[in-house]
């Protein structure tokens, strides 16, 4: 099946809404005709939510997506710090990412509020890209498939194969994020494949050929080539290498 592919760019707690625009800026500036081929992917960005307006303005007008690094379940109440779905919907906000290691690692997330967090967007009409992935403790345990199955079954739990349309998995061992240390595309190319027939599982085979399945970790334009010509792989979430315009600019390229 013809999975569209996917170049986006988590820029975590990085671009204040000036720097943000300005980077949106610099993407435009230098995106020559290569960056704009028949094939082009889909380009999406995340910036911090007090960076979203901004970033929204610049991009008017090109068909970058601007979406929000997280999402709480509830509609609205007493969760000082979090931010509904409602709320990310009436700024216009298409895209939001949820179950980041970082938020799993560092505030606490686990599968049970992620997955409240993923019934919350996708029932308030949002899409969203769910980041699933394992330590390198699991990984040198050999119980990655254990943990991904884990994962996949419980942050999807009740999501009903209709709102799976609107579900982008992000494959992200992590280990290769922010590390510098990349999966080989044999390893990507593994876990994607074994996501697609859990997939096919839970869900129905037909499912499994629709949804795409991006990488993340330590993608740059050096390795880009090789991970996104793996027949499992539909394209990438990128942190460090969204923070530069050239190199987000040859991450697209790549996914021609
Ligand atoms: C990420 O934040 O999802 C990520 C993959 O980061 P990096 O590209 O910096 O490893």
């Amino acid at each position: 099946m013809d999975r569209k592919k996917v170049i986006a760019g988590n820029w975590k707690m990085n671009m204040t809404a000036s720097e943000g625009a300005q980077l949106i800026a610099d993407l435009k500036a230098n995106c020559d005709g290569s960056c704009k081929c028949a094939t082009a992917p889909e380009v999406m960005v995340f910036p911090p939510f007090t960076t979203i307006a901004a970033v929204q303005e610049a991009t008017k007008g090109t068909p970058i997506i601007v979406g929000a690094q997280n999402v709480h379940w509830a509609a609205n109440g007493a969760f000082t710090g979090e931010i509904s779905a409602k709320m990310l919907v009436e700024m216009g906000v298409t895209h939001v990412i949820i179950g980041h290691s970082e938020r799993r690692q560092y505030f606490g997330e686990t599968d049970e509020t992620v997955n409240q967090r993923v019934k919350a967007a996708l029932a308030a009409g949002l899409k969203v890209i769910l980041c699933i992935g394992e330590t390198l403790e699991q990984r040198e345990k050999g119980v990655t498939e254990a943990i991904i199955e884990k994962q996949v079954r419980w942050d999807l739990a009740d999501v009903t194969m209709e709102q799976l349309d609107n579900v982008i998995l992000a494959y992200e061992p992590v280990w290769a994020i922010g590390t510098g240390k990349t999966a080989t595309n044999e390893q990507a190319q593994e876990v994607h494949a074994f996501v697609r027939a859990l997939i096919a599982k839970i869900f129905c085979p037909v499912c499994a050929g629709k949804i795409r399945i991006l990488y993340g970790g330590s993608m740059k334009p050096a390795n880009a080539a090789g991970l996104l010509a793996q027949p499992d792989i539909d394209g990438g979430l990128i942190g460090g290498a969204a923070l530069k315009a050239a190199d987000f600019l040859a991450l697209i390229k790549a996914a021609c």
